[in-house]
């Protein structure tokens, strides 16, 4: 029976993990779980499982649920998302938050010795080093949930590490794959949410159409496979299908195909080695799928990409910094305060002009994270 620990339990990934649970009862407990916002979710949540203990955002909120569930062990803000990954039961912690403040939660349950099936890639984009260098000092396992990452780690399954020659990973090219770079002046938000292939939170899907997302994946993939850059491409594959690949030594190409279901990386991270039948998905039909196409990643038309593998390169705060100034610039085009263009302006303006640290330290990380999201801030208001 695995105890699980869901952190961010009301988003796109956190709804599908509880299908996940619920669809195998004889093997998934939930334990605990966070929301933010969505208080609905989490009455619909505890009425159906048997949960000890919750994070929500505010004292308020914890009142509102104390109402009705007066035993429950209630926990508040960031320091309580820190609480649940520390809590005394729950063997496994899947952490669904979007954004750099799932990255303690995750460093904190590895130093509790619980094992990390992780969705929030920005873990790994700010503190991957410090993340790996904690994996390995308390013994726990770090298992992929995006679906790249999960195509790859099926694909190095009994195969020595010795011999891949590169990891491939795909991408759809996100909402405006069919645009020039011209045609993206004024593109409002409501076409920038439209994903051609997976239902996804908000900022992923921001990040989907900039490449920001797929720059990301590059050190997602870097840190989980102790792979070289030189050896990570990306290949536009606009079908989603094959979700990524692995190429050998031998130059067998191994891939992982299936359809745009996010419950079966999910549900992998949780039963690997094992593989249990996933509940309502369909079945891949190549023949009516009938032609797939794949193409060389444009790095012209998709910048963030390429400065995505510049400040992997780099290490030291690159990374923080550039995804602070990309999660506070994508906040503010959703809000509407900034165009889909101005996305990419700031955050190569946030990378250029704040200052780099190549041995930087956990707090040299958080503090970059924060002169990153004020650069921006200011940066905007100075513009308008
Ligand atoms: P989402 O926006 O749907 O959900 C995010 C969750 O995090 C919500 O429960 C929200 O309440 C919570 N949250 C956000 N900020 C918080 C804060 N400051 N404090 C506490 N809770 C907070 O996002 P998502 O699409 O489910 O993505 C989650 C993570 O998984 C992201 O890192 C994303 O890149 C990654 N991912 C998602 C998908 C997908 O299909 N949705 C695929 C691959 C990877
Ligand atoms: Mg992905």
């Amino acid at each position: 029976m695995k105890q699980i620990i869901l952190l961010g339990a009301s988003g796109s990934i956190g709804e599908q993990t509880l299908d996940v649970i619920r669809s195998h009862p004889e093997l998934f407990e939930l334990a605990a779980f966070s929301v933010r916002s969505r208080l609905a979710s989490a009455y619909k949540i505890l009425d159906e499982f048997k949960v000890r203990a919750i994070c929500v955002k505010d004292e308020q909120d914890a009142d509102e649920i104390r109402k009705k569930y007066p035993h429950l062990d209630i926990h508040i803000g960031d320091q309580g998302l820190l609480e649940l990954a520390a809590l005394p039961y729950g063997d496994t912690l899947v952490n669904a938050l979007v954004g750099f403040v799932g990255l303690l939660p995750t460093l904190k349950a590895i130093e509790c010795r619980k094992d990390i099936a992780l969705a929030n890639k920005e873990t790994l984009i700010v503190g991957g080093k410090f993340v790996k260098a904690a994996v390995k000092e308390y013994g726990v396992s770090l298992k992929p949930i995006d679906s790249e990452h999960s195509a790859i780690f099926q694909c190095l399954q009994g195969n020595a590490h010795g011999s891949v020659e590169k990891l491939i990973i795909t991408a759809s090219g996100g909402s405006f794959r069919d645009r020039s770079r011209d045609q993206l002046q004024g593109v409002t938000v409501k076409e920038a949410l439209s994903h051609p292939n997976w239902s996804m939170g908000a900022k992923i899907t921001i990040d989907s159409a900039t490449m920001m997302n797929k720059g990301f994946e590059v050190i997602e993939a870097h840190y989980l496979f102790d792979i070289d850059y030189d050896k990570i491409e990306v290949l536009l594959h606009r079908e989603s299908i094959v979700h990524s690949l692995v190429q050998y030594c031998d130059h067998a190409l191994m891939a992982q195909l299936g359809t745009a279901d996010m419950r079966l990386p999910i549900q992998y991270a949780l039963t690997h080695p094992a593989r249990l039948p996933l509940m309502n998905s369909e079945t891949l039909d190549l023949a009516k799928i009938g032609t797939l196409h794949f193409e060389k990643a444009d790095f012209d038309r998709y910048p963030l990409l390429g400065l995505a593998y510049k400040a992997g390169r780099l290490e030291g705060n690159a990374c923080a910094i550039m995804n602070a100034a990309n999660e506070e610039a994508v906040a503010l085009f959703l809000a509407g305060k900034i165009t889909f263009l101005d996305i990419e302006t700031y955050v190569f303006k946030a990378v250029e002009s704040i200052e780099f640290i190549e041995n930087a330290t956990l707090e040299d990380i958080i503090r970059s994270d924060g002169a990153a999201r004020a650069f921006v801030n200011e940066a905007v208001k100075g513009a308008v």
